[in-house]
């Protein structure tokens, strides 16, 4: 460790009184949330060890998607593919449809490419996080949260609750943005030698809970006595945040075209790039210019087209808004398309962005269809 980190770690040990931890793990116990990934702090109690491979699914699953989102997606796949070699000897395909609505499609590909690798190498997940970092999808974070959890090993598991509680506890103003290192060397000094793994949980979940972005709820807090931004009357004032820039616009054309029996028109979208290698109904290019081909002469093929509606959808650098046709079509698909039958459609590796696309066309198309 740098000098400088050395005299700052210092510094914050200082500024925070030693029983953070204990006092964090004891409202812990009794507060924890039940997740279907977590093993509780009884079962810890009793000897019972997480199992590294859903440990590893879970925050995976967990980057840029909310634990509500998650549990049954979590489910799924466990229940799919018990163990990170039953992973790997998946087709890609199959976990791609598997995935589709969780959103971050590359998640998905670096997942697989993870578990071939993890398998390949005898099913067994480095303990370390410099081991973790070296596999595909997981960098900083996700290497730190499995460190600490599935291995209960000392690591400063940062994620934006986790950045909140810090930034109140010690009224931090520098913009979140920059204070990133500041917010660390605190978690740093604080991780405890004994259940760091719960440790990290339980900052999280007191993020989740208590120390939520809106109306903290500061009298139910184990920290309250420690906290500095509680004294200033008005922790929602942190984390300290720069003005959001607005996310540029793109528009475009879908077209959600029909057979007569119900099946819809796909394809497959190039594998690299935004939303790599997932299904999609044809579209238009997405421009960012307001004169581009979003009408119905943008249409791939001839046909009846009618507009269903505009559907708007936010990606993490663009907000996109698509204008929906419709059209019953007879025949073979064209190249590069395929037809997907009525009832197969739910199962499709549909982004979220295609199925509102779909929706808007055709209402109830890609919930699950019981076969007639
Ligand atoms: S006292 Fe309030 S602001 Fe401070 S850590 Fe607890 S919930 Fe957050």
């Amino acid at each position: 460790m740098a000098p400088a980190d050395q005299t700052r770690k210092a510094q914050t040990r200082q500024a925070m009184p030693d029983d953070t931890a204990s006092r964090l793990l004891a409202w812990y116990d009794v507060h924890h949330r039940e997740l279907p990934w977590r093993v509780s702090p009884r079962e810890h109690a009793s000897g019972v060890r997480p199992d590294p491979y859903r440990i590893w699914l879970s925050e995976v699953m967990l980057q840029q998607t909310t634990v509500e989102a998650v549990k049954s997606y979590f489910r799924a796949f466990v229940e799919k593919w018990p163990d990170v070699e039953a992973l790997a000897a998946a087709p890609t395909e199959d976990v791609m449809k598997a995935w589709a609505g969780l959103g971050y499609y590359s998640r998905a590909r670096n997942l697989k490419a993870c578990a071939d690798l993890v398998a390949a190498r005898g099913g067994r997940f480095p303990d370390t996080e410099a081991g973790l970092r070296d596999l595909p999808g997981i960098g900083a974070y996700t290497s730190a949260a499995i460190t600490a959890i599935a291995f209960d090993r000392p690591a400063a598991v940062v994620d934006g609750n986790v950045e909140r509680v810090i930034s109140r506890l010690f009224s931090i103003t520098t913009p979140l943005s920059e204070a990133k290192a500041e917010i660390r060397a605190h978690v740093e000094a604080m991780v405890p030698a004994a259940r760091p793994g719960d440790f990290a949980q339980a900052m999280m979940d007191l993020g989740a809970t208590i120390c939520t972005p809106r109306r903290p709820r500061c009298m139910l807090c184990p920290l309250r006595e420690n906290c500095s931004a509680v004294v200033s009357g008005d922790p929602e004032n942190f984390p300290v945040r720069l003005p959001k820039a607005d996310k540029p616009q793109r528009r475009g054309a879908a077209f959600v075209a029909m057979r007569e029996d119900g099946a819809i028109l796909l394809r497959k979208r190039p594998e690299k790039g935004l939303l790599g290698g997932m299904t999609e109904v044809p579209t238009t290019a997405w421009t960012a210019r307001v004169d581009g081909a979003t009408t119905q002469a943008a249409a791939p093929f001839p046909g009846d087209w009618r507009s269903a509606g505009t559907i708007t959808h936010v990606f993490t650098h663009f907000a996109l808004e698509l204008e929906v046709f419709h059209a019953h079509i007879k025949g073979d698909a064209p190249a590069g398309h395929f037809w997907s039958h009525a009832q197969e459609i739910s199962g499709e590796a549909l982004p979220t962005v295609m199925k509102k696309a779909i929706e808007a066309a055709i209402p109830g198309a890609t919930k699950k269809q019981r076969p007639h």
